[in-house]
């Protein structure tokens, strides 16, 4: 299988290393632990979003658009990286976030305000319908926006994470290391669709685990199965179904999205005093927390190999500070 590829901009730091958690897997007398550090992608605090801004902002570019779109919860990673990229590249941002602006500016919104991105608080109103109204109205006054759906998943989107397969496989390679579970936080489906039709594309023989951090399992399901479907046939492959590839866990939802709980808690503290690596209170603090359960009920074993892809987010870690310690 051979995908062409769509155009690309080049601003995430590429291949993110692959570091071994050794203490953490003895202290769990689990199996071998890896974390692949896509926290690391260098876009104003790096996350998953920046490589399928990659893709996203090319083709924002080759239409001429002076102005990305897109919308997010408050603490949203995608609409922070979405502001660095528009920075990057001189063109206007406006975001559209949930409900109102918080009584403290910090974590993600600090950030956004710093990259220069106008915010617009969606309050009661959906964020969908909020964020045509802001495309419209940007284009009444002679822009040229470009929209970016909720966490850029769509065809574009998800392709940054099948050629992160790509990256990935020849890592693993060189590396002599063949995990039995790759496990990562799962929401909009994005980095789930492309992983799993990466998966598929360059013979990745283990299991791909999404943890959902707010939607039920057979909810994600069918957004990631439909989103890869659609993404290997954009890149050329034909129809091309990898529904069976199409695992979510939704046992880990807790009080719901963006709620920490002892899970996310116990989870953060744990790898922050075990690898120095800081994980993030929305979705790796709980896709951790729904691995290390895992391994404790015995779903995951010793003898057994797991690379936890983490996503991003630690740049929300100040707004949840009484949550956290
Ligand atoms: C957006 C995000 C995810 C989820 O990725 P999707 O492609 O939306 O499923 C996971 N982790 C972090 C830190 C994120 O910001």
């Amino acid at each position: 299988m051979n995908p062409k590829y769509p155009e690309r901009i080049r601003i995430a730091h590429l291949p993110t290393p692959i570091e071994p958690m050794e203490r953490l897997s003895r202290h769990l007398e689990g199996p071998e632990l890896f974390i692949k550090r896509d926290d690391l992608t260098g876009l104003a605090t790096g996350g998953n979003k920046t490589r399928k801004l990659e893709f996203l902002v090319a083709e924002a570019l080759a239409q001429g658009c002076d102005h990305l779109v897109t919308t997010g919860a408050s603490q949203s990673n995608h609409c922070r990286q979405t502001a660095a990229a528009a920075a990057k590249f001189g063109l206007g941002c406006t975001i559209v976030l949930s409900g109102q602006a918080p009584p403290l500016t910090t974590g993600n919104i600090l950030i956004d305000k710093l990259l220069g991105a106008q915010i617009h608080w969606a309050g009661d109103q959906p964020r969908s319908e909020a964020m045509a109204e802001v495309t419209a109205a940007l284009q009444a006054n002679g822009r040229t926006p470009y929209p970016i759906p909720l966490g850029g998943s769509n065809v574009l989107g998800a392709t940054g994470y099948v050629l992160a397969m790509q990256e990935l496989m020849a890592q693993l390679q060189a590396e002599q290391i063949t995990p039995d579970f790759i496990v990562f936080a799962s929401s909009s489906g994005g980095t789930q669709a492309g992983i799993v039709l990466g998966a598929e594309i360059y013979g990745y023989d283990g299991q791909v685990l999404g943890i959902s951090v707010d939607h039920p399992a057979d909810a994600v399901q069918t957004q990631v199965a439909a989103l890869a479907t659609a993404t290997a046939t954009h890149l050329g492959l034909g129809q091309l179904s990898v529904a069976d590839r199409v695992v979510v866990n939704d046992d880990y939802l807790g009080g719901g999205y963006a709620i920490v709980g002892e899970t996310e808690r116990e989870a953060i503290n744990l790898v922050a005093q075990m690898e120095g690596v800081l994980l993030d209170p929305v979705y790796t603090g709980r896709a951790m927390g729904g691995l290390i359960d895992l391994i404790r009920w015995g779903a995951i074993t010793r003898g057994q190999t797991v690379l936890f892809w983490h996503t991003g987010g630690t740049a929300a870690l100040p707004a949840f500070t009484d949550k956290l310690i």
